[in-house]
C-alpha cells in the first residue's frame, strides 16, 4: 500500500476545503467512507492518494420516510436502510438490492453514498499488473479487448471502455426517479441519479459529475404509486456476496391487469445503470402475459453489443426483465 496520511476534519467545510484544492479523479486527496471498496483499492495499488479525508461523523445518516417520497443522508449504512421497515414496506426494491449486496459485515461497514461511488470490478481495472486500463490510467488502452470480456457491458460502451457499473442500488435508485443532494465548498445542488453517471465515451476515468470536492449528502426518491409494486431480480454466479451478472430493477403502477406506467433499469450490462425507456413505454398498457412481456423485454437489447463470453447477457437480461415485471406484478 502507497503510504498516506488520514485527516479527520472537524466538520464538512473543512473537508471540503481539503479535498477541493486536489482536482478531479485518483487525486492525490480523496475522501474515505467506510472503507470498504477504499481500502481494497489502497491494498492493491489502483489508488495511491497522499492523504485520504474521512468523512466519518461529518454526513447526515437519518432515513426518512415521508409524505413526498424517501430521503437518506449519504452516511446511512446500506443494512440500516435494507432493514429499515418503512424502506421494505414502500420501496421493496432498494431493500432488495441492498440485501443482495455484498455481505452482512460489509452493509454494516458501507454506507449509501460510498455504494454509489465504488469503483467498477472490471478484473483488469483492479489489477495493475495489467499496464492498459484506460480508467486507472487515461491513454494506456483497455485490457479487456481481447480479454475474458465475461464481466462487461453490452450497452454504453466505447471503444476505450467497457467496464460495467457495479452498484446494485445505483439500478433500483435509477429506476425509481431517484436524485443525490450534492454539496461542494460554495453551492449545493441537486442531480437526477440518472444523469449523475457519464458514460465513458473518451474519458473513462470521469465517472460522474461531481466536480472537485463535492460530496454526496443524501438520497431521495420521489413517492410514486410505482414504489410499493417494485422488485429487484439479481441473476449472479452464487447465491451470496457476489456481483450482479445481469440485474433488473422494476415499478410498476397497475391499472387493474394492465400496466399503467413501468420503470424498469438494468444492472451488469451497462457502463452506468441502465434504463430502459423503450421498454417501459412498450410495457405501458400490457397485461401481464408472458408474451407481451417478451415482447416489450427484447426491446432492451436493441442497441446492445456482445463483445463475445458477454454474449449471453443479451438473453439473459430479457429473460431478468420478464421475471422482474411478473414479480412485481404480482405484488399486493
Ligand atoms: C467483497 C465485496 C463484495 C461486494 N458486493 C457488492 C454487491 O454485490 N453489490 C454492490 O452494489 N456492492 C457491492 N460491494 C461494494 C460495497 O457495497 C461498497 O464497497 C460500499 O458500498 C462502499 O461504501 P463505503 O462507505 O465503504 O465507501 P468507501 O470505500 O469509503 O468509498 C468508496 C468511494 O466513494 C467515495 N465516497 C464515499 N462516500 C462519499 C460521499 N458521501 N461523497 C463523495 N465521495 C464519497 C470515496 O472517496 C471512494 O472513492 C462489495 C464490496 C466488497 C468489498
Ligand atoms: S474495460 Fe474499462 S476498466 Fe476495464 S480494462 Fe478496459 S478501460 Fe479499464
Amino acid at each position: 500500500m502507497h503510504p498516506f496520511s488520514l485527516e479527520r476534519p472537524r466538520d464538512l467545510a473543512a473537508a471540503l476545503a481539503l479535498r477541493a484544492q486536489a482536482g478531479r479523479n485518483d487525486a492525490p486527496v480523496e475522501y474515505i467512507a467506510g472503507g470498504t471498496d477504499m481500502v481494497q483499492l489502497l491494498q492493491e495499488y489502483v489508488r495511491r492518494p497522499e492523504r485520504l479525508v474521512s468523512l466519518a461523523g461529518l454526513l447526515d445518516n437519518r432515513i426518512e420516510v415521508g409524505p413526498k417520497g424517501l430521503r437518506v443522508g449519504a452516511a446511512a449504512m446500506m443494512a440500516d436502510v435494507a432493514g429499515h421497515p418503512s424502506v421494505v414496506e414502500q420501496y421493496p426494491v432498494i431493500a432488495e438490492a441492498l440485501l443482495n449486496s455484498a455481505s452482512p459485515q460489509i452493509r454494516n461497514q458501507a454506507t449509501m453514498g460510498g455504494n454509489l461511488l465504488q469503483r467498477t470490478r472490471c478484473p483488469y481495472f483492479r489489477d495493475v499488473g495489467y499496464a492498459a486500463c484506460n480508467k486507472r490510467s487515461p491513454g494506456s488502452g483497455c485490457a479487456a479487448f481481447g480479454g475474458d470480456n465475461r464481466w462487461h457491458a453490452l450497452l454504453g460502451t466505447s471503444e476505450n471502455c467497457i467496464a460495467t457499473h457495479a452498484s446494485d442500488l445505483a439500478v433500483a435508485l435509477v429506476a425509481l426517479d431517484a436524485a443525490i443532494d450534492v454539496r461542494g465548498v460554495s453551492a449545493q445542488r441537486t442531480v437526477a441519479l440518472n444523469d449523475f453517471y457519464r458514460l465513458p465515451a473518451s474519458t473513462p476515468h470521469i465517472e460522474t459529475v461531481l466536480q472537485p470536492g463535492e460530496v454526496i449528502a443524501a438520497i431521495t426518491v420521489p413517492l410514486s404509486p410505482a414504489t410499493r409494486r417494485s422488485h429487484y431480480l439479481k441473476v449472479r454466479d452464487r447465491a451470496s456476496f457476489e456481483f450482479a451478472v445481469v440485474s433488473a430493477a422494476v415499478a410498476l403502477e397497475m391499472d387493474g391487469a394492465r400496466i399503467r406506467q413501468a420503470r424498469v433499469a438494468l444492472g451488469g450490462v451497462g457502463t452506468k445503470p441502465w434504463r430502459v425507456p423503450r421498454v417501459e413505454a412498450a410495457l405501458t398498457g400490457a397485461s401481464l402475459d408472458p408474451t407481451a412481456l417478451r415482447r416489450a423485454a427484447a426491446l432492451a437489447a436493441q442497441s446492445a453489443r456482445g463483445r463475445g463470453h458477454n454474449d449471453f447477457k443479451i438473453e439473459l437480461m430479457q429473460r431478468a426483465i420478464v421475471r422482474a415485471v411478473e414479480t412485481a406484478g404480482a405484488r399486493a
